[in-house]
């Protein structure tokens, strides 16, 4: 070989190990980008609030992920209905829910447990030809996301810029949406816990130790705003003889019906929980006495209507109810206000059982 033809073939070489090595170094610079972004994402995720969780989403995916628009659906197994949870998209609205089989690539990604990708989203067998909120006519990709093999919902990403999604850019998106999974997995499981534990488990209702902290609260605000606060205490009438005559299992029927009857008449703010055995308690904020009357009357009434039946014969069940409003001058705190609506359905049961009785507090000088 020719000196010369040795010194074009050296250059060439160094030619191309110089490309190669400038390839690395981009790959290299990519990998690296692309794990600070994911400790980045995982620093700010990892909360135990579900609400915490999406609101991150909102912040931070679009960025991580270079992409204009997500979507995030909760999946509720036994509805097999997705929720939008969380979106950074301008059409949707809050709480819009869909059944599976109204999105045929949610649907598809949930049922094969794999990612939908599409370039053009507007040529792809999923598109129906009409305006559809979550994407507009770039790229478009659907991933479920599963914890153990279990869906727990479906992240939906499209649009940027350039309308282009490459594969690294894809599979980055995959392990950041497995890091979502799991900390919106644990999220559900501590809020799950968190709920048990101020669940009453027979009724579903909040349990006396939650009624107690919560009325806590009440009574402190109600001190603070000088406003409302009345409450309504009810015990199931005779039940000892209704367990006794149609067996404890009737009993525990009576008492889930009975709760399903207060929940008919709560709103958003009130509190309805289990006090005890067959007692029940519901915290009315911003009711007035008359208010709280209204709705006692309301619920004895509905619960001496019902029909039970045991052996093919029909009997009713009543209740008896105390009512009381927090006196500001006379009442210091919550164990006042529980001790005023107990007098009275103490009275309630004196006087004959299935009525409502309201109380004083003057009665707390005489008790
Ligand atoms: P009163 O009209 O004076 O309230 O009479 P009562 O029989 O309702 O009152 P008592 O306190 O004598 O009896 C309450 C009964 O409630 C006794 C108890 O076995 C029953 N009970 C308490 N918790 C439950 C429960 O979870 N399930 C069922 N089936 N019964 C329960
Ligand atoms: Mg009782
Ligand atoms: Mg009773």
């Amino acid at each position: 070989m020719k000196p010369l033809d040795f010194d074009r073939l050296r250059w060439k070489e160094s030619e191309t190990v110089r490309s190669l090595l400038k390839k690395q170094n981009t790959l290299l610079g990519d990998s690296l980008e692309s794990l600070d972004r994911l400790i980045y994402l995982q620093k700010s995720i990892n909360l135990l609030s579900l609400q915490e969780i999406y609101k991150v989403m909102v912040e931070k995916l679009p960025f991580i992920l270079s992409i204009q628009y997500f979507s995030f659906f909760i999946f509720d197994k036994n509805r097999r209905r997705l929720s939008l949870a969380s979106h950074n998209h301008p059409d949707l609205e809050e709480g819009y829910s869909l059944y599976q089989n109204d999105s045929p690539i949610m649907k598809e990604a949930m049922a094969s447990g794999r990612y939908i990708f599409e370039q053009d989203f507007s040529v792809s067998r999923y598109f129906r030809g009409r305006k559809n909120p979550l994407f507009s006519c770039n790229f478009f990709v659907t991933i479920p996301l599963m914890i153990e093999n279990e869906i727990i919902g479906v992240l939906n990403l499209n649009d940027n810029e350039n309308g282009l999604y490459n594969v690294g850019d894809l599979d980055f998106a995959l392990n950041v949406s497995e890091f979502v999974a799991l900390s919106i997995s644990n999220a559900m499981l501590f809020e799950r816990a968190e709920k048990l534990s101020i669940t009453d488990g027979l009724t579903g209702l909040d349990n006396h130790q939650q009624m107690q902290t919560v009325l806590k609260n009440e009574v402190i605000r109600c001190k603070r705003y000088n406003s409302t606060l009345t409450v309504i205490i009810m015990d199931i009438d005779h039940f000892k003889q209704v367990n006794d005559t149609y067996g404890h299992q009737k009993g525990d029927e009576i008492l889930l019906e009975f709760s399903t009857i207060m929940k008919k008449f709560c709103r958003s703010n009130d509190l309805a929980a289990r006090y005890g055995g067959e007692e029940f308690f519901l915290v009315l904020p911003e009711t007035p006495i008359g208010g709280a009357l209204h709705i006692a009357e309301r619920i004895r009434e509905e619960m001496a209507s019902q029909k039970f039946q045991s052996k093919g014969k029909d009997f009713h069940v009543t209740v008896s109810c105390g009512i009381a409003e927090f006196d500001t001058a006379r009442m210091q705190s919550a164990a006042d206000l529980i001790k005023v609506s107990d007098l009275a359905l103490y009275k309630a049961k004196n006087e004959g059982r299935n009525r409502t009785i309201q109380g004083n507090a003057d009665d707390l000088i005489d008790a």
